[in-house]
């Protein structure tokens, strides 16, 4: 079953309106095979609109983050709802940042991916080790973890793409070894095998996150299990529509 390469790019909260037109208008200008690879940038979501707007049709768009549930006195948080309703295709859940720094559990995670699916999002949601977890050994079961609390949660797998991130190669420059990246994303598709069905195993795409940048993509991306990547400071240069072609 073929699996279209998936390229994300997570600006994170970063820039100006100024700087987001400027990365616009070099992805507006980047040669990409466009029908090979599906491309989704993630601005922050004072900018979704902007991009939105500006953004060639063939690239699409994604929020950071929405909130668990249907909104309402939720100080601070956007919905899932609010999003359709701008006619947001994508969101990113379960990034690594989150979990960490907000608190964010498998189980809030898995919730938030049902629900905003349920609202009709897709979802690509975040799984991985942090370095700690890697060197006790416990990787695979970490994020085998992860991905069980969304797949008790989840039926229609056609609206997830799971990113494999180790926290370790997150902003560091310390990207996986293609051999690395490749075992995991082995073992995750094992797992949905296994756990959920051969078909959505063979049907999901698994891309890689952490430090790729123009000139390691394409030894990651010729990884038989690696369908493509989010990148995230590298999606703010102009070597995202390098990392965009990787798959060529
Ligand atoms: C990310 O934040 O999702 C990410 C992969 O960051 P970076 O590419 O900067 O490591």
């Amino acid at each position: 079953m073929g699996r279209t390469f998936f390229v994300g790019g997570n600006w994170k909260c970063n820039g100006t309106s100024e700087e987001v037109k400027k990365i616009v208008s070099t992805l507006n200008a980047g040669q990409v095979p466009s029908q090979d690879v599906e491309v989704v940038v993630s601005p922050p979501f004072v900018f979704l609109p902007l991009v939105k707007n500006e953004l060639r049709p063939d690239f699409h768009v994604a929020a950071q983050n929405c909130w668990v549930k249907k909104g309402g006195a939720f100080t601070g948080e956007v919905s899932a709802e609010m999003l359709v309703n701008l006619s947001i295709p994508w969101v990113i859940l379960g990034h690594s940042e989150r979990r960490a720094i907000l608190g964010e559990s498998d189980e809030f995670v898995g919730d938030k991916v049902a629900y905003a699916i349920s609202q009709g999002l897709k979802v690509i949601a975040c799984v991985g080790e942090t370095l700690e977890q890697r060197e006790s050994g416990s990787t695979i079961d970490v994020v085998a973890a992860q991905t069980k609390a969304i797949a008790d949660r989840v039926k229609d797998w056609t609206k997830v793409v799971i990113a494999y991130e180790p926290v370790w190669a997150i902003g560091t420059g310390k990207v996986a070894s293609p051999a690395q990246a490749q075992e995991v994303h082995a073992e995750l598709r094992k797992w949905l095998q296994a756990n959920v069905s051969a078909e959505v195993a063979a049907s999901t795409r698994i891309i890689y996150g952490g430090s790729v940048n123009g000139a390691n993509c394409k030894e990651l991306a010729a990884q038989p299990d690696i369908d493509g990547f989010l990148v995230g400071g590298a999606s703010l240069k102009p070597e995202f529509i390098d990392i965009i072609k990787s798959a060529e």
